[in-house]
């Protein structure tokens, strides 16, 4: 977590700028205020709080940039239903800028039909001590919002479902909101 948050690296272009009253963002409010209260998304000086994600019929909702997960709602999350690896664009629906590491969510969806929800978050703990256990994680540091970022991490999820960002954080996905939520907290709770 040795870099400096500065905001997402790549550019929005937002379709409409309306609340989204989505299940989906009910069901990530819920689990951001559980991230909060276990310690998995501390909020840093800078910002970057971690970033939870849920597949829609047309792309996924995901919290807002530099959003703490504790204070996720119909006006902090937004829809990415478009995204462009090249032109390091993203097209969106809702209020907020969508989370800095959209690419990364992006690409774990579409190596992985059957994930529903992708949950990124911080924790000394888990960074620290996963690894140790046998937990896959990236070879490499990773600059966070980076397409090769989110490239190696989205590479080991091709056949995992949860790995550490090495001296980063971790993520987990699962084939629900809650079935992501649950392997985060089963983890977490096996290396206490
Ligand atoms: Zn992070």
């Amino acid at each position: 977590m040795s870099e400096v948050y500065t905001g997402t690296k790549f550019r929005t272009v937002v379709l409409s700028e309306k609340p989204l009253n989505d299940t989906g963002v009910h069901l990530l409010t819920s689990w951001g205020m559980q991230f909060a209260k276990k310690g998995l998304a501390p909020q840093t000086e800078t910002g970057h709080a971690g970033n939870l994600s849920v597949r829609t019929n047309n792309g996924f909702l995901i919290s807002g940039a530099g959003i703490s997960l504790a204070e996720l709602n119909p006006t902090s999350v937004a829809e990415v239903v478009s995204f462009f690896i090249n032109t390091k664009k993203v097209l969106s629906h809702g209020i907020p800028e969508p989370s800095s590491e959209a690419f990364m969510h992006g690409l774990i969806y579409l190596y992985r039909p059957d994930v529903m929800a992708v949950f990124h978050g911080h924790s000394d703990l888990i960074t620290s001590r996963a690894p140790i256990l046998g937990f896959p994680v990236t070879e490499k540091e990773v600059p966070y919002g980076t397409i090769p970022g989110a490239k190696m991490v989205a590479n080991i999820l091709k056949t995992e479902d949860f790995c550490v960002i090495k001296n980063h954080g971790f993520v987990t996905v699962g084939s629900s909101v809650d079935s992501a939520g649950e392997l985060t907290l089963q983890i977490n709770s096996t290396l206490k």
